[in-house]
């Protein structure tokens, strides 16, 4: 068996030809146009380029993006006050806080002073309890990437046996949190995982957050599985791979993702359909989506 591989680049490349018509409809038919601010504090260079590139997201599809940058050493407190403005700000619908940050920065004081409806990376802990609730308010993005990634290849996870290798806030959490509520049985892998073959072997569909390469080889592998691999690590020889022995695996699996260009594509672009969707919901004057009764995530 050779395995399908998901063009994440081609399927985001495709969403996004969706969103800039969306945002072309929503600026001619009611003068508004979706706005991003991104805050960057201090010199990574790694968050420099991950900021690069949502500010060129937004420029394809035609939302407005504002990067604010700040010296490593501005206090809290001034961060908070720029937080307070941004939220007041009609034209801004998404505000992104672009992580890490310094260590004299308490990071939950700062996701959580972002007003809930602009949340648009789904970090403050209201947003974390809607997911746990099933009243989503935005998923975020990268496991709500991996999950169109599904969608489009038309994978149905409804009662399937899934297996997430990561439990992270930002990707393994939230991952299992959302093939739940689409009625999938899942199961949680981390570094204290005894025997992770044991587990990872069952799952029909398998994702994996660890940011280990080489870590999933073929024998940890179900044939015909469906495999995910989130991982994105820089090899000494400066190469990008993910977690997953691709060559390998993809010998067994019936889909899987490359790296680059499987799931890395979709988190940006789900993160431009959370703005925009902030942005419509603004027009509609509707505070609803945050109490929403419908549990699903769409
Ligand atoms: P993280 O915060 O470091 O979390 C890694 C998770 O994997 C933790 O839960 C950890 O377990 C678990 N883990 C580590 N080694 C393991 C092992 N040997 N066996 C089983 N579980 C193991 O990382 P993250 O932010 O979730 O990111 C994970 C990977 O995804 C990284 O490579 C990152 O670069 C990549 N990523 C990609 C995207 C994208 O857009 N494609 C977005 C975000 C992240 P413990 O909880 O026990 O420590």
């Amino acid at each position: 068996m050779s395995a399908r591989i998901i063009d994440g680049k081609a399927i985001a490349k495709k969403l996004k030809a969706e969103q800039r018509e969306r945002v072309q409809r929503m600026v001619s038919e009611h003068g508004v146009r979706p706005g991003l601010t991104v805050i960057l504090v201090g010199e990574d260079p790694g968050s420099k380029v991950y900021v690069r590139n949502k500010i060129a997201s937004c420029q394809e599809v035609g939302i407005r993006s504002q990067k604010l940058e700040f010296a490593a050493d501005i206090s809290e407190s001034e961060l908070l006050d720029h937080i307070d403005k941004l939220n007041a700000d009609p034209t801004v619908h998404g505000i992104l806080i672009q992580l890490p940050l310094p260590k004299h920065i308490e990071m939950h004081q700062v996701l959580e002073r972002i007003s809930v409806e602009k949340d648009v990376d789904g970090f403050h802990l209201y947003n974390v309890g809607g997911l746990v609730t099933g009243n989503t308010v935005f998923p975020p993005c990268t496991p709500y990437g991996v999950q169109k990634l599904l969608e489009h290849e038309g994978i149905d996870v409804e009662g399937r046996s899934v297996v997430v290798v990561g439990a992270s806030n930002i990707v393994g959490k939230p991952m299992a949190l959302m093939l739940m509520q689409q009625d999938a049985t899942v199961c949680i892998c981390h570094k204290k995982t005894r025997d992770l073959a044991q587990f990872t072997i069952l799952a029909d569909i398998l994702v994996v957050a660890a940011g280990v390469p080489g870590l999933i080889i073929p024998q940890m592998v179900r044939t015909g599985a469906v495999v995910i691999d989130v991982g994105i690590n820089r090899l000494p020889d400066g190469r990008i791979t993910g977690d997953v022995d691709f060559e390998g695996v993809r010998q067994k699996a019936s889909y899987i993702t490359p790296v680059p260009g499987g799931v890395g594509p979709m988190t940006v672009t789900m993160l431009l359909h959370n703005t925009i969707e902030s942005a419509n919901r603004s027009l509609i004057q509707n505070t609803a989506p945050i109490l929403r009764s419908d549990s699903r995530i769409t």
